[in-house]
């Protein structure tokens, strides 16, 4: 903490670390690492509420002379390690995916930085301002006077905050008490089984089942296939037997100890998702994603049919809703028992709201996160922060400039980190070679 700047005093908690923090292993050096001309990835978990201590709330010092000196913002670029196909109703996904990052620096040395797509005149706006003027730990990150758009900033925000603080951003997401412990292992699943048998029709199921084979080696427990593709790559009926077939492959190949996790695309109707799973049979399914359009009805009466069949499937949805307040309707009717706000769209902030709505309803919280790497390591930072975590995303992409030493994974699941803010670093040396020339400076 900077202090040889003014300090000032907020209300915050304080999590005390687990004395059994599982021995950390040299997992990977980097995402990258991982990689080397496989299909491969990663990902991460669950939450595990056990083990740690009560933390207590407590005065928290930030120094009050802290400035936002510098902020810069360019594209970044990731690649995957394979095509990704379609899925109900989008066409190929390819293999590349672009993020925008934005860094603060402060006139104490700090850095921090995420994703986010802020206006220029909030970028403006915030140089020569305190980052924590924009704190509020029981709310998360806010607009203050003569700053709007701030919400695009946050993640960036979350993790100067923390470094300065010399805290993980879990421990400042989290209610009084509540922060997991670091090493908590937090579940992942692959969600990258798309239509590859139709990407290659050469090999068809097979394909998937090398990807699923794939997944599994590294590391997964549970994994995510795509179905629908009678909605409109294929003839219905073919389209349907395709499904079944591909949903009988995957849990063959994975064994029937790991997590099966299916997404429609809403490329169903409700008597369609139906007939599905009585095709399916005992696959055994976890969770069953966007059948169909949400509806509360709907739902309900689908998840009557499973349970009528004996079935504890659980339905998430969501993923296409803006704020936690849209999550209302589905929760109170529990219509939803996986909520899936998007990850990086809501930010902490607004999934503690979220996550708050949910837990009210029996409800619990599996970000969907999808054509990004930064989406699954703040879904673990999440996960550390709110009771009702199930699962990270993990979209196989990686982006070189990205150090993750810090997050390891084990068994399925990252284990949460003990670094400050998000507990990722940048390669600054790829940095400034590939976007440095590229980048816009506020000052
Ligand atoms: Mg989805």
């Amino acid at each position: 903490m900077a202090s040889q700047l003014g300090v000032t005093t907020i209300e915050h908690c304080e999590a005390r670390e687990d004395p059994e923090t599982p021995t950390r292993r040299a997992f990977i050096a980097r995402m990258g690492a991982l990689l080397g001309g496989s299909l491969a990835m990663h990902s991460a978990g669950a939450r595990a509420p056990a083990g740690q201590e009560a933390s207590v709330g407590r005065k928290i010092d930030y120094p009050t002379d802290l400035r936002i000196t510098k902020i810069t913002e360019v594209d970044i670029v990731g690649d995957r390690p394979k095509m990704i196909g379609k899925n109900a109703v989008r066409d190929d996904h390819g293999q590349r995916c672009r993020e925008h990052l934005v860094r603060l620096y402060t006139n104490d040395g700090h850095h921090g930085f995420g994703v986010g797509r802020p206006k220029e005149d909030t970028l403006r706006a915030l140089v020569g301002k305190n980052p924590f003027d924009f704190f509020e730990p029981a709310v998360g990150i806010r607009d203050a006077a003569g700053t709007s758009g701030v919400k695009e900033v946050e993640f960036a925000l979350w993790d100067l905050i923390g470094r300065v603080l010399e805290k993980p951003v879990y421990q400042l997401i989290a209610d009084p008490g509540s922060a997991a412990a670091p090493g908590t292992p937090v579940r992942a699943y692959d969600g990258s089984l798309y239509f590859a048998d139709i990407l290659y029709p050469e090999k068809g199921v097979a394909r998937i089942e090398e990807e699923a084979a794939e997944s599994v080696r590294l590391g997964f427990r549970a994994i995510k296939a795509k179905i629908g593709r009678g909605n409109k790559w294929m003839d219905p009926e073919e389209g349907f037997a395709r499904d079944v077939a591909v949903l009988k492959a995957v849990r063959r190949v994975i064994g029937r100890d790991a997590l099966l996790l299916i997404d429609a695309n809403n490329g169903y109707d409700r008597a369609g998702a139906m007939r599905l799973l009585d095709a399916v049979g005992d696959v055994d399914i976890y969770f069953a994603e966007e059948m169909f359009p949400e509806d509360v009805p709907e739902c309900l009466e689908f998840k009557r049919f499973m349970r009528e069949r004996g079935w504890r499937t659980k339905l998430a949805d969501g993923e296409g809703l803006r704020t936690a307040e849209d999550f209302r309707p589905y929760l109170e009717t529990e219509a939803f028992d996986v909520v899936q706000g998007d990850m990086r769209r809501f930010g902490f902030t607004e999934y503690k709201r979220l996550s708050r709505l949910a837990a009210e309803h029996n409800a619990v919280c599996a970000p969907h996160n999808w054509g990004s790497q930064f989406g699954a390591f703040a879904g673990v930072q999440l996960a550390g922060g709110i009771p009702n975590f199930l699962f990270v995303e993990v979209d196989p992409v990686v982006f070189d400039v990205y150090v993750m030493d810090a997050l390891q994974f084990k068994d399925g699941a990252f284990l949460l980190p003990d670094a400050p803010g998000l507990g990722v670093q940048l390669d600054e040396a790829v940095y400034q070679q590939k976007y440095e020339p590229k980048q816009s400076v506020y000052e």
